[in-house]
């Protein structure tokens, strides 16, 4: 048996994919997951060898894994990455629909295609992986699909309407999965993380950072490991009875 979290739960024997899982909030969320236990299939959209360096390091904490080039825009790609899972680990047990995008602006200056990638990202992708996965998730009568929204879905926030919409969305369609599948053994939980310094938050200015730091009850940022822990809870036995639910994990922003 692998390391429990204080004997609090295991992911021992449990298959995992983490859409973007080679950096960033997926990369963290990846490791705690074959911390924990699992196996894993970590996809990404083209930087693989931040997928493989990820990989490596999975491995040496005692993780069988796999990477997967899958854009979770195409569903060809997303049926790929969930056979790959089938045919190393013989099941699907977990997903964590992580691989998001912005593409910032006020609305009067949004185009449609910033508007279609980034939906097309963050909630289409989220749509065609989870039904990817449902089919061997109800065989086994056992699942947990866990999505990444954003405190911003919650709250709104000017520039990122299409962002905003997505991640809400998001919210909906989790409730709406998981009153479709309850009976069945699986659960579908949202993660919605507050501000956290990775690649997608990076390109902010020095003063729009400070200005969002200032709103945070907590007055910081969010470390992708304090994202990754309750990821991976969702995803234990521990948490069998909670579904449809979003966690905001954002050191109090959504209440300011
Ligand atoms: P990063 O920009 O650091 O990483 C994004 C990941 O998503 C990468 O692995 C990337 O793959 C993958 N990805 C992007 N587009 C696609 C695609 N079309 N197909 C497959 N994979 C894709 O972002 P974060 O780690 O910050 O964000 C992870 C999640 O957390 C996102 O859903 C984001 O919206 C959410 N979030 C982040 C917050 C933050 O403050 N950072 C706050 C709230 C929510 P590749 O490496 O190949 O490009």
């Amino acid at each position: 048996m692998s390391d429990t979290h204080n004997g609090l739960f295991s992911l021992a024997g449990r298959s995992a994919i983490v859409t973007g899982g080679g950096r960033g909030i997926g990369r963290s969320i990846a490791t705690e997951l074959a911390r924990t236990g699992a196996n894993l299939v970590i996809t990404y959209r083209e930087n693989s060898s931040l997928a493989e360096a990820a990989a490596r390091e999975l491995r040496a904490l005692g993780a069988a894994c796999q990477t997967c080039k899958a854009d979770v825009r195409d569903g060809g790609d997303i049926e790929r990455a969930v056979n790959e899972c089938l045919q190393a680990f013989g099941s699907v047990d977990i997903l964590v629909n992580n691989a998001g995008m912005t593409n910032d602006n006020l609305l009067m200056r949004l185009s449609e295609e910033a508007w279609d990638e980034v939906l097309d990202t963050n909630l289409r992708g989220t749509f065609l992986a989870t039904k990817a996965v449902l089919r061997p998730m109800i065989r086994s009568r056992w699942g947990r699909i866990i999505n990444i929204t954003s405190v911003v879905g919650v709250s709104g926030n000017a520039g990122q309407a299409n962002y905003t919409a997505a991640k809400a969305g998001i919210i909906g369609f989790t409730r709406s999965v998981a009153l479709e599948v309850a009976s069945r053994g699986i659960t579908v939980n949202a993660v919605a993380p507050g501000f956290v310094l990775t690649d997608l938050t990076a390109g902010l200015a020095d003063e729009q950072k400070e200005t969002i730091k200032d709103r945070i009850p907590m007055k910081r940022y969010g470390e992708t490991n304090e994202i990754s822990p309750i990821v991976a809870f969702l995803a234990s036995d521990a948490a069998a009875y909670i579904t449809g639910q979003t966690v905001n994990v954002d050191g109090g922003l959504v209440m300011s």
